[in-house]
């Protein structure tokens, strides 16, 4: 069975790109009936906070990627770290170095005039049975030293690394502490990981990490690196591109949904499939899809696939998502009249609404009240000529059968008494009916008011 897992360090909230590596295995585990797992990589206490934790569920909870059990923290696994040291150290596969800092550093310094390499080579490597009961020591891996490594990435194809290149590094400080590389493979062992999908910023670790895996003759998880994401000058995504972190784009009114369509296209393809559904991205994702160079963040694309994804989302399941992004932002929570006529209003507001800002914006009309408060625009529109034709328009309204069609009929009819066109009338009527230019079209507008609300709107801006 698949296990995959997520493992941000919490010096930071979620950022896009880390947000996709969640995503990539959140897909494949679900794509494939495996487990996707949360660990927390907090042995950096200095720079880990819990209030970056929690920004880091939070996003993942908004863009509905939901882990498997409970997060599970690495620093509380220290003392199972140190252990599988100690056990390579029994092993002959670690060993204690009792070298100084002092020594280290006239051994580089010799290398350099040598012009020989730097990377540390402890004298006590082959020491039978070092022991120097009263001094301080680290325990290092026993690196190969000869011949080459290659390791297979899904992703970026057999990668090799010449041994010399590795050093002995260090497993345990002098003060017994595990270091991380330590820590990410005892976990992944542990957690029975079965595939490690991460930024190719750890391909250099991961032959680190499989110098512990040899010694203890653990199975290796399958590996995919993938490409880190650019921004549109091709060069690394950061705040100089604009909002880097999933939180900013909720901010922004982005749909989950179209965020994870979005997200999961970058860098990832199948064919030229653009827009799809949560049902085929699990259908069809693999890790054969990843491309192997970086793709770049396209916010047009963002809010293209984001439109489509509101457009196609169940009328009241977009209500509920609004609702919820509205709170976020610490807007007051809508009103039973106001959230029932936004559900009304729902099919003609999510046609061409790139984010919920988008939407919210053509919904003022719902949402207000009367006496409707026009802006600038809706003020000018409404001149005494205007007043007057649809000061017209109110008794006919009274009796006409509240049909599109024949509400279509009257204001055609009204149109034509004037000499005008219907879309010269459609100018006012908004102002009169929203009182803002972005709104539904007129006829839509009214078939959500009904008879009473459209009249007495009418009513206030002809007077
Ligand atoms: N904690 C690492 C990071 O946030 C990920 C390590 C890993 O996936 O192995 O970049």
């Amino acid at each position: 069975p698949v296990v995959t897992r997520f493992a941000p360090s919490p010096t930071g909230a979620l950022h896009i790109g880390s947000a996709r590596t969640a995503l990539f295995n959140w897909l494949y585990a679900r794509a494939n009936g495996g487990t996707f797992l949360l660990r927390i990589e907090d042995t950096d206490k200095a720079r880990s906070s819990d209030e970056n934790t929690q920004a880091i569920l939070d996003g993942l909870t908004w863009l509905g990627l939901e882990w498997d059990g409970a997060p599970i923290s690495q620093a509380a696994n220290a003392d199972r770290h140190a252990d599988v040291a100690h056990q390579m150290l029994a092993d002959g596969t670690a060993y204690k170095c009792f070298s100084t800092q002092d020594e280290i550093e006239a051994f580089r310094e010799d290398a350099r005039a040598n012009k020989t390499s730097t990377l540390f080579r402890s004298p006590w490597r082959d020491v039978a049975e070092a022991d120097q009961p009263d001094l301080p020591f680290v325990v290092r891996v026993k690196a190969p030293r000869d011949g080459s490594t290659t390791l297979t990435d899904r992703v970026q194809g057999d990668v090799t690394w010449q041994n010399d290149q590795l050093d002995d590094m260090i497993l345990l400080r002098s003060d017994g502490t595990p270091v991380y590389m330590l820590a990410v493979v005892v976990d992944d062992h542990d957690m029975g990981v079965t595939h490690v999908v991460r930024g190719d910023d750890h391909l250099a670790n991961a032959f680190r990490q499989n110098m512990i895996y040899d010694a203890m003759g653990w199975d290796k998880p399958i590996l995919a690196h993938i490409p880190l994401i650019f921004g549109p000058d091709g060069k690394k995504l950061s705040k100089r591109h604009g909002a880097t972190g999933a939180a900013e784009y909720q901010a922004m009114g982005y749909p989950a949904a179209g965020m994870r369509n979005y997200l999961t296209r970058l860098g990832w393809s199948h064919g030229d499939d653009e827009f799809f559904t949560d049902a085929q991205a699990l259908e069809w994702f693999d890790l054969d899809g990843i491309g192997k160079s970086p793709a770049r963040f396209d916010t047009k694309k963002l809010e293209n696939i984001c439109g489509q994804h509101i457009a196609i989302t169940d009328d009241a399941a977009l209500r509920h998502e609004i609702a919820a992004f509205l709170t976020a932002t610490g807007a007051p929570a809508l009103t039973s009249h106001q959230s029932d006529g936004l559900l009304a209003a729902m099919p003609s507001l999510k046609e061409r609404s790139k984010t919920f800002p988008e939407l919210l914006e053509k919904a003022y009309f719902v949402l207000t009240s009367r006496p409707i408060t026009p802006d600038e625009k809706s003020v000018k529109m409404l001149d005494d000529v205007h007043k007057s034709i649809l000061s017209e328009l109110t008794p006919q309204l009274q009796t006409v059968s509240w049909s599109r069609e024949d509400l279509e009929g009257i204001v055609g009819a009204l149109a034509t008494a004037h000499d005008t066109k219907l879309g010269k009338l459609a100018g006012p009527l908004r102002a009169a009916l929203a009182g803002r230019s972005v709104s539904p079209s007129v006829f839509d507008m009214m078939l959500v008011l009904g008879r009473d609300e459209t009249i007495a709107r009418i009513n206030d801006a002809a007077a």
